[in-house]
């Protein structure tokens, strides 16, 4: 294939096409990006849906790498709510059931497959356990869909994510304030220079049993120091994110 075949295309969102110029994609086993993120408390700095934010905006640098290796992929509508019972008690913030979330998935997923479309990619970047691992059991019970799961949780792209991604600092703190800068700046509110670091060990603090964030100290929804975010940070972390995706994506066995 011609790497250079798609390269330089505009990105294609599926709900801003109509089903004729998208019936072209699923034909030719397109790859579908489907953004999952949530709608979650995120500080007193971020909105509401940063992670939806976030997870699109890999989606969009994924698409353009898939693209320079001549592969096509339309980015679907993102899914705006998951399991976030760490969030709960703060005003907005919704969360659905694993079960819920994970015959979402399913349901999504072998509607696009049925289409044409393959494999099916899950771009998440909601980081709640219970959240992620329902994705996961999705994924392993989608068949016919093809459906990969790229987790950052996981080494090796969590060492490129930075110090406060990997002591579990990553709610609202200086990674995710900078990937919004990155992404959407006018989403990141200026009172986010005066918040004071909040450095709390979270794995330590959830194995003594804390279940919100309330429990772990963190009393307005933010973990970390989002005073020391940066659009560059932001910028570099996307591209980390992106070329997850796209690596999984390139290294998949096809069937
Ligand atoms: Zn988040």
């Amino acid at each position: 294939m011609d790497p250079d075949r798609f390269a330089g295309a505009a990105v294609v969102f599926a709900a801003r096409s109509s089903w004729e110029d998208l019936r072209e994609y699923a034909r030719g086993g397109a790859v579908a990006l489907l953004p999952v993120g949530s709608t979650e408390a995120h500080g007193p700095h971020l909105s509401l849906d940063t992670d939806v934010v976030i997870a699109m905006a890999v989606a969009e640098e994924a698409q353009r790498l898939l693209a320079e290796a001549g592969r096509r992929a339309v980015i679907f509508p993102a899914l705006a709510y998951g399991v976030t019972d760490f969030a709960r008690g703060f005003t907005g913030t919704v969360s659905i059931s694993s079960a819920t979330l994970e015959a979402l998935v399913v349901d999504v997923a072998r509607s696009l497959a049925e289409q044409g479309f393959a494999p099916i990619v899950l771009v998440n970047h909601h980081l709640e356990p219970a959240h992620f691992d329902a994705l996961h059991r999705a994924a392993a019970r989608a068949a016919p869909a093809r459906v990969l799961v790229p987790d950052h949780r996981r080494k090796p792209w969590a060492l490129e994510l930075g110090e406060e991604f990997c002591r579990g600092g990553a709610h609202a703190g200086q990674y995710e304030t900078s990937l919004v800068l990155a992404a959407d700046p006018g989403r990141v509110f200026e009172s986010r220079r005066d918040l004071p670091v909040l450095d709390i060990d979270l794995g330590r603090k959830i194995r003594e049993g804390a279940r919100s964030f309330r429990e772990l100290g963190a009393d307005r929804a933010y973990l970390g120091d989002p005073a020391s975010a940066t659009a560059e940070e932001g910028k570099r972390l996307l591209r980390v994110l992106a070329r997850m995706v796209t690596e999984l994506v390139l290294t998949e066995p096809s069937e």
